[in-house]
């Protein structure tokens, strides 16, 4: 909202259910139904009706089929609603990936009604169980050996039975994708696919080690360190996968790992890196990422897609044990550590958290700019370490 702003663009935002102030603002709000893409597609024909659309943008992954949906009936270019599907469901992209020759981890795919024991005994190890449909690595979990395989499966088993989940997955909320652990270091790239091509925003370290056994987020730095050779695997490794998917217009965020067997996608997502974390990106002048999705798909030009020269890190907060938030001290300190630009608390006082695989939030994000990306690194560890939080 406050990219478009910024670029004086008209923004109707879409909801699932409908805001108390919609008939006070017709233009501006419109409750669409995010789990019935067609639906979803019928109710913005008639709503464009009356106001025109020139574009449709997604903001998360739940709401990008939907939006595919909704941009083909109104004639809009956009990726195709198959393509958006595939990018939501993690076995779909797979045995797509799989299809296309791209290097995949081994995988099985089964549901919580089949034989979790006989499954044991057939899967390698190590592993990861996962989920077909959720994010921020919530359900995700390494198993070793069949015990912790099981166990791992009727943890998820947990999470998927919840009403919301449920809800958000429908029948894919019974599915459950096994794959083979790849080890190595962990990237992920930001790029735009305009003009046909992918166009790299950013690719960033995750310098802590995601061995698990979960899969919390924590540190995101630009530039890459990687030698530049590898940095153009990673490059032509997502667009031979956004290709294979079909995806041809718009954000992208790859996670990928690399080890002496080359670049791994674990996976690739038809919209923009999540959470606060684009606030860590600036490109051209002083432009956001969101500024440019919006130019992008408004069919304004974005020439300017080249990154400031400036490191960036952005350390999503992780929460250190379930409970409530009681309070949240050193805030001050951490924002006078050298090179850092803001430490913002998301969590508020009293809410209860839970980190991964149950949760799937953070409890915050701090931010740095700084000459060097392992200065940028040090200096949102450093504010990390200034903080406490009292959880009860
Ligand atoms: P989500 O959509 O919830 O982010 P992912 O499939 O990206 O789920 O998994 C979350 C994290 O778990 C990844 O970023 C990675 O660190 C780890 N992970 C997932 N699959 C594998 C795998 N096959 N091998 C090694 N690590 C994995
Ligand atoms: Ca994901
Ligand atoms: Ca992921």
């Amino acid at each position: 909202m406050d990219a478009a702003l910024k670029l004086g663009v008209e923004v109707t935002a879409a909801a699932e259910r409908p805001s108390t102030l919609e008939a006070k603002n017709p233009s501006g709000l419109l409750t669409l139904d995010f789990f019935d893409p067609e639906m979803a597609a019928r109710q913005a024909q008639d709503f464009a009706k009356d106001h025109p659309v020139e574009a449709v943008i997604p903001v998360d992954e739940d709401t990008a089929v939907a939006a595919a949906s909704v941009a083909q009936a109104l004639r809009l270019e956009h990726n195709p609603v198959s393509s958006a599907r595939i990018a939501k469901n993690k076995y779909l992209m797979r045995e797509c990936l799989k299809n296309n020759d791209l290097k995949v981890p081994r995988y099985w795919h089964f549901t919580l009604d089949d034989d979790i024991e006989e499954r044991a005994r057939r899967v390698s190890y190590p592993c990861v169980v996962k989920p077909v449909f959720l994010s921020t690595s919530r359900g995700v979990m390494r198993a070793d050996d069949p015990s912790e395989f099981v166990a791992a499966i009727r943890r998820l088993e947990a999470i998927l039975v919840k009403k919301d989940v449920a809800r958000r997955g429908g029948a894919a909320s019974r599915e459950v994708l096994v794959e083979e652990f790849i080890p190595g270091r962990e990237v992920a790239l930001e790029g735009l696919i305009a003009d046909g091509r992918l166009r790299p925003l950013a690719i960033f370290d995750k310098p802590d080690p995601l061995d698990g056994p979960f899969f919390e987020e924590t540190i995101y730095v630009t530039p890459s360190r990687l030698p530049s050779g590898i940095q153009e695997d990673i490059l032509s490794t997502v667009s031979a996968a956004t290709r294979a998917m079909g995806l041809v217009r718009g954000p992208v965020h790859a996670e990928l790992r690399i080890n002496e067997q080359g670049v791994w996608v674990i996976e690739v997502a038809a919209r923009a890196i999540g959470g606060l974390c684009s606030r860590a990106l600036r490109f051209g002048e002083d432009t956001s990422l969101e500024e440019l999705i919006i130019r992008h798909a408004i069919g304004w030009s974005v020439d300017q897609l080249e990154r400031e020269s400036r490191a960036a890190a952005v350390m999503m907060i992780p929460i250190p044990r379930a409970g409530a938030l009681e309070a949240v001290r050193g805030i001050e300190e951490a924002r006078r550590v050298a090179d850092i630009e803001d430490v913002i608390i998301t969590a508020h006082i009293t809410q209860e958290i839970l980190p991964p695989p149950e949760g799937g939030s953070y409890l915050g994000f701090i931010f740095s700019r700084a000459e060097t990306p392992d200065r940028a690194e040090a200096a949102v560890r450093e504010a990390h370490r200034r903080l406490e939080f009292v959880i009860e």
